[in-house]
């Protein structure tokens, strides 16, 4: 079963505020706290985390390429809910089940194709 228009809608949402969110980070722990102050963030419903960010930010270098890592797959699967393609396995075309994509939204491929690539880099 395919995800319904309106999930759709509700996940794109969810995952432009994820990619503002992460883009805030990232830039905090390029150039600093002050990169937080980014129009669109909810300051009041945030504070817990940013403050969290910030601390972080001092101790963890490695955390920024992690962040960019699922922004660029946040920012993919936006794409791909754009043109119609999301839930489509990148690989075979087969239809991703819907209960797959609610656990992974960043899902692109069907499990076989995951675990295949999965197998595929670790032999590297
Ligand atoms: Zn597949």
């Amino acid at each position: 079963m395919q995800m319904s228009p309106t999930e759709l809608d509700e996940l794109g949402a969810r995952l432009r505020r994820r990619a503002e969110r992460l883009h805030a980070e990232v830039a905090a722990k390029k150039h600093g706290p002050a990169a937080l102050e980014v129009p669109g963030i909810d300051r009041e419903r945030d504070n817990d985390d940013i403050s969290f960010v910030i601390s972080e930010a001092e101790i963890e270098t490695g955390e920024a390429e992690r962040d960019e890592v699922e922004l660029g797959a946040i920012e993919r699967t936006l794409r791909r809910i754009e043109d119609g393609s999301y839930g489509v396995c990148a690989e075979c075309g087969v239809s991703i089940p819907a209960a797959r994509l609610r656990a992974q939204p960043l899902a692109a491929r069907c499990v076989p194709c995951q675990s295949e690539r999965e197998r595929a880099l670790q032999r590297r």
